[in-house]
């Protein structure tokens, strides 16, 4: 049985702490689906066809990654695409606090399991709501975003 761990964000938009930690959980699992999931209350900066296109692009050559997108509650995608595991990553003890009751819903509610992997330290001062109050404020967010990301900041 394929081992199938879906990392479920916003990613709006992915940044290099995303994909650093996406990175080193290739070796753990059969297929990663990265999958954003949509919450219709929750007005994003980027569009959802925006965000899926950076996915897209950034694992086009990756065959063991999959990009995806979502309604509704995470473990049922989850059981849609056969996965049983849920990948996060933590940065600091506010992660922490936000993620533990949520894994333990998750298992009790769906039966997955959610891994976590610690943040790298050069990315753990990085998170989508710093890029986009950067961009917001007009300044550069190059450095903390993958190179096909930054140059669509940089043309819009
Ligand atoms: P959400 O809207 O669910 O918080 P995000 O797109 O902000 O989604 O984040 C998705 C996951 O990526 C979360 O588990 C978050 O902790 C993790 N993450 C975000 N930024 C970083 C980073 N700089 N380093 C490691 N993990 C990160």
């Amino acid at each position: 049985m394929m081992n199938i761990a879906v990392f479920p964000g916003s990613f709006d938009p992915i940044t290099n702490g995303h994909l650093d930690l996406i990175r080193r959980a290739i070796p753990l699992f059969d297929k990663i689906i990265v999958a954003i999931g949509v919450n219709d209350q929750k007005k994003s900066l980027y569009s959802l066809e925006q965000r899926l296109s950076w996915l897209e692009e950034i694992f086009s050559e990756d065959d063991s990654i999959s990009v995806g997108n979502y309604h509704g509650l995470t473990v049922h995608y989850c059981q849609e695409v056969g996965a049983k595991y849920l990948l996060r990553g933590l940065r600091n003890t506010t992660d922490y606090n936000y993620e533990q009751s949520i894994s333990q819903a998750n298992s009790i509610v769906g039966g997955v399991e959610t891994v976590f992997l610690i943040s790298n330290p050069q990315y753990s001062h990085i998170s989508s709501s710093i890029v986009r109050a950067i961009v917001k404020g007009n300044a550069d967010a190059s450095t903390f975003v993958p190179a096909v990301v930054a140059s669509t900041l940089q043309s819009s």
